[in-house]
């Protein structure tokens, strides 16, 4: 069976993980409301503006059901702003926004625009943790991932700091994997979402 799968549909780049999502054999569902997460096995949190997300899930009321989908056993995927949500903690957001809300489940701090500002955006060939070849990584206005928590495994760094990590069955990376044409990102988190629930 093919896995059914969400994609957080407020803003950013979902479309581009659903498309690849789906090129993959998987059903992709556009994620706006709790009920939205019915019989998901995984979701994805796409990049885009991590205070605009935010402000959209509150009004949306999916702080708590996405943390209940996660603590159930549904897999996530934050990507970019996506890992922002994740993170215990959020450094470098904007003051006069106040503390930003965050999902806080990815044990670690995520660093908001610590490349810069749209300018310094770039892309670059990535090591990454189990995979032969690099991965063309698009890094745009990104965060990085500091002080990962003794249960989050570093995938990936750049210029020494952690792009890429993995911690159960969440994953979060500071780049753009769906706007490339590699699906290895992709085929990961299927695996992940495969993976038996621990229990
Ligand atoms: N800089 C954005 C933020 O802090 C994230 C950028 C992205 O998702 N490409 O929310």
């Amino acid at each position: 069976m093919s896995p059914h799968l969400g994609v957080l549909a407020l803003q950013g780049a979902f479309r581009e993980h659903r498309l690849r999502l789906e090129i993959l054999g998987a059903r992709v569902r556009e994620v706006r409301l709790p009920a939205d997460l019915e019989g998901l096995q995984g979701l994805v949190l796409p990049g885009g503006e991590s205070t605009t997300i935010a402000g959209l899930m509150t009004a949306a009321g999916l702080w708590d059901p996405i943390r209940a989908f996660h603590a159930a056993g549904g897999a996530l995927w934050g990507s970019c702003a996506g890992l922002i949500l994740l993170a215990r903690e959020v450094e470098g957001a904007p003051p006069q926004f106040g503390r930003q809300d965050r999902l806080a489940l990815l044990d670690a701090t995520a660093r908001r625009n610590a490349f810069g500002r749209q300018a310094d955006s770039f892309r670059v060939p990535l090591q990454i943790r189990g995979l032969d070849a690099p991965f063309p990584a698009v890094f745009i206005r990104a965060p990085v991932i500091e002080r990962p928590g003794p249960s989050v495994e570093v995938l990936a760094e750049y210029g020494g700091r952690a792009v890429l990590v993995r911690q159960g069955r969440l994953l979060a990376c500071a780049f753009h994997p769906e706007l490339t044409a590699d699906a290895r990102l992709h085929e990961l988190f299927l695996r992940l979402v495969a993976a038996p629930v621990p229990t």
